[in-house]
């Protein structure tokens, strides 16, 4: 078996920030009571938040260590979907952090289980030209982890029928910022649909805003000519 993290290994610091990263969920309006679980990637598995514990009772002691064959030892029973946070490093091995919630306007929009279009270029955020809704599957189980990986495809986000979301990125600042990217254009899409027939963007266009946000962000300095290309520069007069 391999050497799962422990309490007294140094994993304190990253134990810390997925409880800060879980306490923000309901702060952000993300997510209420007990829904949702954070996880970071560690060396072999994953630290994750124990099943059905208030955010407010979390402390470092709580978070469950995983492998990546799905083992966890000690006291406290890891999150009911640790599948799917496996899963999703499983798939993505640039992936640092996995973030779920029951986010109010992803969850709206799952519950008619419909995904994002490209209504929007920011749905470029997860990696791709539109947000899929996975399959439904009952909360906790491998079907659901199943339907969650077919809808990711190559993204890092989707909506999960019937439940929620699930968003991924390199680090848990990110993962969080992806969930809160996905639950903004659910909001947005939804408005949109309640007055008419939002207008798509075509493959061409994203594309074009896929590549533009491989420099997007990035300083003068960074940028390679072809990044510099993608966009419409000022001439510098210093
Ligand atoms: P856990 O409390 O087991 O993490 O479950 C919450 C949840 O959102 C289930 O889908
Ligand atoms: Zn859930």
């Amino acid at each position: 078996m391999s050497s799962l993290p422990s309490f007294t290994d140094d994993t304190r610091g990253l134990r810390l920030e997925i409880i800060e990263t879980a306490r923000a969920l309901p702060k952000l309006g993300l997510t209420k009571g007990t829904s949702g679980n954070v996880s970071a990637r560690v060396e072999g598995g994953f630290l994750i938040t124990p099943s059905g514990t208030p955010y407010e009772d979390l402390t470092p002691d709580k978070i469950v260590p995983l492998d990546l064959e799905g083992r966890c030892r000690g006291d406290f029973l890891p999150s009911s979907e640790w599948r799917m946070h496996l899963d999703f490093y499983l798939a993505k091995p640039d992936c640092g952090a996995v973030v779920h919630c029951h986010s109010p306007r992803a969850t709206a929009l799952a519950c008619l289980r419909r995904g994002i279009p490209a209504f929007h270029y920011m749905v470029a955020l997860a990696g791709g030209d539109r947000i899929e809704c996975a399959d439904y599957a009952s909360f906790g189980t491998r079907a659901l982890s199943e339907a969650m990986i077919a809808a990711l495809g190559e993204r890092n986000a989707c909506l999960l029928a019937n439940h929620g979301q699930i968003a991924g990125g390199p680090n848990l600042k990110k993962a969080l910022s992806v969930a809160e990217g996905v639950e903004d254009l659910a909001d947005q899409y939804l408005s949109a649909l309640s007055i008419g027939d939002p207008h798509i963007l075509d493959a061409t266009e994203m594309k074009n805003i896929l590549q533009k946000f491989k420099s997007y962000g990035k300083q003068a300095g960074e940028l390679t000519a072809g990044q510099t290309a993608a966009f419409e520069l000022p001439v510098r007069v210093d």
